[in-house]
């Protein structure tokens, strides 16, 4: 039985251990492993701050806003230049 999971065992284990779902045992290991092993702290840091930087965008950047103001624009065109050629009545 091994005391100290390996970095590759770090690398597959991280995003449980940042859900906290590894049990105690495994828990205690990753950060055993973490203390000693600059290049795992410098992926869970990274892989820290790329979930912190995903969970900080903005509801708004989907789809629909572009479109909206695709609408927007369309519209906007229009108004400044109004279709020719139906000046009848
Ligand atoms: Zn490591």
């Amino acid at each position: 039985m091994k005391i100290m999971p390996s970095c590759r065992d770090i690398t597959e284990q991280a995003s449980d251990y940042l859900e906290h779902a590894l049990s105690p045992w495994q828990r205690t290991g990753f950060r055993l492993h973490l203390l000693m092993c600059l290049y795992c702290r410098r992926h869970m840091k990274h892989l820290r701050l790329t979930i912190a930087t995903l969970h900080r965008l903005p509801e708004e950047t989907a789809q629909d806003d572009s479109e909206e103001k695709q609408l927007e624009a369309v519209l906007q065109a229009l108004r400044e230049a109004p279709p020719q050629g139906q000046t009848g009545d």
